[in-house]
């Protein structure tokens, strides 16, 4: 008779940005770990723009053929009236988000992990020492949830869910010519896009063009594309492929752990109240989590929730921010504010984290980098049309 194989140390719920990032750390510390994700593969039909903020890309390596820097932000009002933000040394990355997906997933799995593709998570019970999943033949000693926004392990073990959420949809076109690839354009309108933004990021391959709205409120992408046609002209250019999604705008869930599971990720509420950017916490707090997982299943280190507990933010200010942003001010305080210095100031602090563009104006600013710029990394000049 043979034996039944040793269970699983860790089994992780979703292949995305928190979990596969877990997996690589957690197989690369010794544990045995699979990954459950219900899509076909990493990076099926992403449901996010995938925008890096500078402390994501100094997180995780991702190659840089995947990405595409970017320095400046172009806020628009309302009337389209726009001003342009900077910081030296502070950038985002645009990203080939399905193949940053697919290339994590190849790390977690080169440093040991498994991943079983079209595996649904629909529930575990344990007994003894061990969890055994619901139509499936596997066995964990504790369940990482990265299984995002509307988390099954949290249901399942009667976790925390998240209630708020801001609602996507986007559209990728290629070929949108007139898309200055300078900056991430970002629109505010109450009327467009109320509660959050309308965005225009240029990508390393194609432009995503979205819109959110704050909870309660419904996306309307197609005014958002009649409203800025005259801008980027998106006639001339192909759309591939459409997305939606939520993110959750309501801060950490409660309890988001109990004995042997774990969330973390948009399952545990870890994305900005205020800015719906959730991978730089996914990634952060993915990697946490497998370190203090591993710590407690080998070397018996405090309950992991009990080790990350003091590492979770707790989103104070930017609870207050979404409040503010929920009231969505009419139209004509954005026109009138955004040429002010008080707008300036506050947008430079959500977008740059308190950095300032010392002293330059953007045409110093991009002359010092086309200057500065390492041979055969060009910096991007504006598009013909811009
Ligand atoms: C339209 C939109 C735009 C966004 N833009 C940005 C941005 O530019 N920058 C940024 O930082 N953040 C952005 N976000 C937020 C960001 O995408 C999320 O915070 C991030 O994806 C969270 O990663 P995650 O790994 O926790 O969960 P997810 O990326 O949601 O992944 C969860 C995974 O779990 C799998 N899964 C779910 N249920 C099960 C189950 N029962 N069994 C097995 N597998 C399951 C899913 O298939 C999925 O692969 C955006 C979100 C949206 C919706």
């Amino acid at each position: 008779m043979t034996e039944p194989a040793r269970p699983y140390d860790l089994v992780i719920v979703g292949a995305s940005f928190a979990g596969l990032v877990a997996a690589r750390t957690a197989a690369m510390r010794g544990l045995k770990v699979a990954v459950i994700e219900a899509k076909p593969e990493a990076g099926h039909r992403v449901a996010t723009t995938g925008i890096l903020v500078k402390e994501a890309a100094e997180e995780i390596d991702i190659p840089y053929t995947l990405t595409k820097r970017v320095h400046g932000v172009r806020l628009y009002a309302p009337s389209h009236k726009h001003i342009d933000l900077f910081a030296p040394g502070y950038f985002f990355l645009t990203t080939d988000t399905a193949n940053v997906l697919r290339w994590l997933a190849n790390e977690a799995m080169r440093a040991g992990a498994k991943i079983l593709y079209r595996a649904r998570f629909e529930g575990a019970d344990r007994e003894g020492g061990v969890f055994r999943f619901h139509g499936m033949n596997i066995a964990a000693r504790f369940i990482l949830g990265a299984d995002g926004a509307r988390s099954a392990v949290a249901r399942a073990f009667g976790l925390g869910v998240n209630t708020k959420f801001l609602t996507g949809l986007e559209i990728e076109y290629e070929g949108l010519a007139n898309a200055d690839p300078r900056f991430l354009h970002c629109f505010l309108d109450s009327k467009l896009a109320p509660g959050y933004l309308g965005w225009v990021a240029p990508g390393p391959s194609v432009t995503q063009v979205g819109v959110a709205v704050g909870p309660g409120r419904r996306p309307n992408l197609k005014a958002f594309l009649a409203a800025t046609d005259p801008i980027f002209g998106y006639s001339g250019a192909r759309a591939v492929e459409r997305r939606s999604g939520r993110i959750p705008a309501g801060g950490l869930v409660h309890p988001w752990s109990t004995d042997g599971v774990m969330l973390v990720g948009d399952a545990a509420g870890q994305v900005s109240p205020a800015t719906g950017g959730g991978i730089k916490l996914a990634f952060e707090l993915g990697r946490r989590s497998a370190q203090v997982i591993a710590d407690h299943l080998m070397d018996l280190g405090p309950p992991p929730a009990v080790a990350l507990a003091a590492e979770l933010p707790g989103f104070a200010t930017k609870k207050v921010m979404r409040a503010a942003l929920d009231l969505a001010l009419p139209n004509w305080t954005f026109d009138i504010a955004l040429g002010l210095s008080p707008m300036r100031r506050l947008a430079q602090h959500i977008y740059f984290h308190r950095r300032n563009a010392g002293g330059l104006s953007f045409a110093e600013f991009e002359a010092k980098l086309s200057r500065e710029t390492a041979p055969g990394l060009p910096y991007p000049k504006a598009s013909p049309g811009a």
